[in-house]
């Protein structure tokens, strides 16, 4: 987390009053072009998502920034520690170097506001549009360490497209990012993961985009049905980081939840799947939320729950701890079938 408490205080306020952010920019090699007749108004191409016009507009009197493609912005200082990924100081360092600036000692930065999900407008869309961009995702060792601690290693990490938002005042910015797509593979979306075991109690563990339908989506439809296992048998669990885990081994997919929708189930259905294992976590919203959705399912496919030890999730588990929960539900076919 962030130290709002640093050793020696400095003025980032005055900083970003009167540092110069043609040149921060320039240093990054991004051209400032005038835009209208606003003598401090401008645009750039936007070096956080993969930018073909310029999206960025950057005011270099009240030294901000936002691009309305991907949604980054910020001010001057969030510019560099977006970029550079590095904390609040020592950006400051640099954007005093840069701009002939000094930083002197003042009060220390006010907190950053709690990140809130965007609330849920009226008119929702019907489908979920693919998106025209993709956000420029990075690893860094934090991440890496955590995403390994959780059993999810490079090859996963590759095949999901997992890392992080470099911009820190997108919304999910600092998250784990998660792409999502639709049946089809279009990229529709990224979910945003908080990294770290304990989430704070007023800080959402996860972020969805803000028009975005969980419902008419399902998580890794499309990459199983690049690559159906051969009886099209499926395993439902809770969390993508249950799918992410597990997938060089299974066939796992995602409601993104413990509800199951009328369109995802004819998802499941059009994609030829049978039998379905429902895995949510061994705890108690998990096993209602099992039963809720086997009900759901059950008139459709071949339906099992298996239930885990109090308080273990699917990706606590590692594949030859986790395979014998299934096999013995798969066992329970012909008795129960
Ligand atoms: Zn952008």
């Amino acid at each position: 987390m962030v130290n709002h408490m640093p050793s020696r205080r400095l003025d980032f306020k005055a900083l970003r009053a009167s540092a110069d952010f043609s040149k921060v920019l320039a240093s990054y090699g991004i051209a400032l072009v005038k835009d209208g007749s606003n003598p401090s108004q401008h645009k750039a191409l936007c070096p956080f998502h993969d930018d073909q016009k310029p999206s960025l507009k950057v005011n270099t009197e009240k030294n901000i920034y936002h691009c309305f493609v991907c949604d980054a912005g910020g001010n001057i200082l969030e510019f560099v520690m977006a970029m550079d990924g590095i904390a609040i100081r020592e950006a400051a360092r640099k954007v005093a170097e840069l701009s002939g600036s000094t930083i002197d000692r003042q009060a220390p930065p006010p907190p950053a506001a709690p990140e809130t999900p965007g609330t849920v407008p009226d008119d929702l869309p019907t489908e979920n549009q693919a998106l025209s961009f993709a956000l420029k995702l990075e690893q860094d060792p934090e991440l890496s360490a955590w995403l390994s601690s959780r059993g999810i290693e490079a090859p996963a990490i590759e095949r999901f497209g997992l890392g992080r938002v470099s911009a820190r005042s997108k919304t999910i910015g600092g998250r784990l990012a998660i792409p999502l797509h639709d049946e089809a593979g279009q990229l529709i979306g990224y979910c945003g993961r908080y990294v770290g075991d304990i989430v704070p109690d007023d800080v959402p563990k996860y972020l969805m985009p803000k028009r975005f339908r969980k419902e008419l989506a399902v998580f890794n439809l499309h990459r199983y049905r690049a690559n159906p296992p051969p009886h099209r048998f499926a395993v439902l669990v809770e969390s993508f980081l249950s799918v992410i885990r597990h997938d060089g081994h299974l066939s796992a997919l995602s409601t993104m939840g413990r509800s199951i929708s009328p369109e995802q189930i004819a998802l499941l259905r059009e994609t030829g799947i049978t039998r379905i294992l429902v895995v949510f976590d061994g705890d108690e919203p998990g096993r209602a939320g099992a039963r809720a959705v086997s009900a759901e399912l059950a008139p459709h496919f071949w339906t099992r729950i298996v239930d885990l030890p109090e308080g273990v999730k699917p990706h606590h588990l590692a594949w030859d701890a986790f395979r014998p929960f299934l096999a013995d539900a798969w066992q329970t076919r012909s008795s129960t079938n």
